[in-house]
């Protein structure tokens, strides 16, 4: 059994049944708002709009911008955009990061692994070259 919780921070007439994991304001059935991420968090109607409006994070934009400009200059800085990737990815399934990044991330990423990829196959040919010198 809950506690009584006091007061939706919107409707003062109506009874909250839950509290925003964000701002911590009291929510009633109306105004709560479920994310999608794994732990899902329990936001207040603000608090959801703006997780949702939010740009992406620049961890996103940078991740992005480093595989682009990794693949046409050097290969190792797109190992640093599948970090970052991966990294601003794991927040956003926290709940942590703007869902607008996703997109973003996981195209930092699939570069980093390109570029990953790439750089083992050019080591592998300079190997096999090598070998039968
Ligand atoms: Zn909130
Ligand atoms: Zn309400």
């Amino acid at each position: 059994m809950r506690h009584a919780l006091g007061q939706c921070a919107l409707h003062p007439e109506v009874a909250a049944v839950e509290i925003c994991t964000r701002c911590g304001a009291f929510a009633c059935g109306d105004c709560v708002e479920f994310t999608e991420t794994v732990p899902s968090q329990t936001l207040c109607t603000t608090c959801y709009s703006r997780y949702f409006s939010q740009k992406a994070s620049q961890r996103a934009v940078a991740g992005l911008v480093l595989g682009l400009v990794g693949i046409s200059t050097c290969w190792l800085l797109g190992i640093a955009a599948w970090i970052l990737g991966q990294q601003e990815l794991e927040a956003i399934e926290r709940g942590e990061a703007p869902e607008k990044g996703r997109n973003l991330a996981s195209g930092a990423k699939w570069l980093g692994l390109i570029q990953l990829g790439l750089t083992v196959l050019a080591a592998l040919i300079a190997g096999v070259a090598f070998a039968a010198r």
